[in-house]
């Protein structure tokens, strides 16, 4: 049985006629970038997510940068953050001219962990920047009694948890800004790049909508300088559409994953959702210390895995010259030889989940 990583197809297929009359809408109004349809898109999303604004932006990369940039992040400055989320986040805050600094994260959740950050704040830190990685959210609390403690601003990476909570609290709207990508596997997916600001402060939100659009107030009129990094308006279309279903999409990769858990709970170690956090499932994250031979043994019995991420980032060549070493973040380092993310997505049959939990089994025995 083939069980493919991802499949998006099955998605659209389910809202075709209804997303393909929106981006036909689009294409007959002829009106391309910031129009009606991402003004309506971003009350849609900052009301989805209890802020009071939301600003569409190109990517989620470009959200992290904006945001940062919004709050006055820049050269001389340090961002405090993890290694183990990809490029991206680091991507962004380098783009501000700041430094990353990481912290290592928790076995238990893949987040960063608090009990660590105080030690990393020099006066330097502007910024504490969790992800939410894999869609569980991180220890919000405690991430903002630090914040507080040291007059820190908290800027949430939400690319992988759209609709996830904390204390009831949706993910994005607990720290001063949450940011989110619209990459097309993502929770809340366009179908191109996109990305979003949410926040309820009016002056970041001000600031935003500015440096989105080259520090614009009227056209051609520039009071600050920005970039161009716009959401359009048939992505923004498509995700009106898609919003509208993101609530069912996320309850349904949580029932995937508690099917898997309910199954290799006992056999393999399986991530769990922690008590007072609404957990979205992104990716399904098992640990094996044999994982290049699972690999293989799914991968000949045609199941697709992914590892999120093999490298963390301070041990990418391309960050060498932040002088890590190896050794100097144990836990992620160690999460990055062992973490293994299966096959998860709206639509992925009961059948060939019990396929791929018999065939981690058979490995196992
Ligand atoms: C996807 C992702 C991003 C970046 O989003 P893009 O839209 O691809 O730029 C940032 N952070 C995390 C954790 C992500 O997963």
């Amino acid at each position: 049985m083939f069980v493919p990583f991802n499949d998006l197809k099955i998605q659209y297929t389910k809202i075709r006629s209804e997303t393909n009359k929106a981006i036909q809408r689009v294409l007959d109004s002829s009106s391309f970038i910031l129009g009606k349809e991402g003004e309506a898109f971003e009350k849609e999303f900052a009301r989805y997510c209890g802020t009071k604004y939301a600003v569409g932006v190109a990517s989620g990369t470009e959200a992290i940068y904006l945001a940062l940039w919004s709050v006055g992040v820049g050269a001389g400055h340090e961002v405090i953050t993890v290694t183990n989320a990809g490029v991206p986040p680091v991507a962004a805050i380098r783009m501000t001219g700041a430094k990353p600094i990481f912290v290592d994260v928790n076995e238990y959740d893949f987040d960063i962990n608090p009990s660590l950050i105080e030690k990393a704040i020099t006066k330097r830190t502007k910024v504490i920047m969790p992800v939410h990685l894999y869609g569980q959210p991180a220890n919000m609390k405690e991430i903002i009694q630090i914040a507080k403690e040291n007059s820190l601003l908290v800027v949430e990476d939400a690319s992988q948890a759209h609709g996830a909570s904390y204390s009831g609290k949706r993910i994005g709207s607990i720290g001063d800004i949450g940011c989110f990508s619209f990459y097309p596997t993502k929770n809340l997916a366009a179908y191109g790049d996109g990305g979003i600001v949410v926040t309820n402060s009016k002056d970041f939100y001000e600031k935003l909508k500015l440096l989105r659009n080259y520090g614009q107030k009227n056209r051609y009129y520039n009071v600050v300088e920005g970039i161009n990094s716009r959401l359009d308006e048939i992505q923004a279309a498509i995700l009106r559409v898609k919003l509208k279903y993101l609530n069912k999409l996320n309850k349904e990769r949580r029932k995937i994953a508690f099917n898997y858990s309910e199954s290799l709970e006992n056999v393999i170690l399986c991530p769990k959702e922690i008590n007072g956090r609404y957990h979205v499932f992104h990716l399904y994250v098992i640990r094996s210390k044999k994982r290049k031979s699972l690999i293989n043994h799914l991968n000949r019995k045609g199941i697709q895995t992914l590892v999120h991420y093999p490298i963390p980032v301070h041990l990418q060549e391309a960050y060498s010259f932040l002088g890590l070493k190896r050794g100097s973040l144990d836990v992620s380092e160690k999460l990055a030889r062992e973490v293994l993310s299966l096959p998860l997505y709206p639509g992925l049959s009961l059948e060939k989940i019990e396929f791929v939990c018999d065939t981690i089994k058979s490995f196992e025995k």
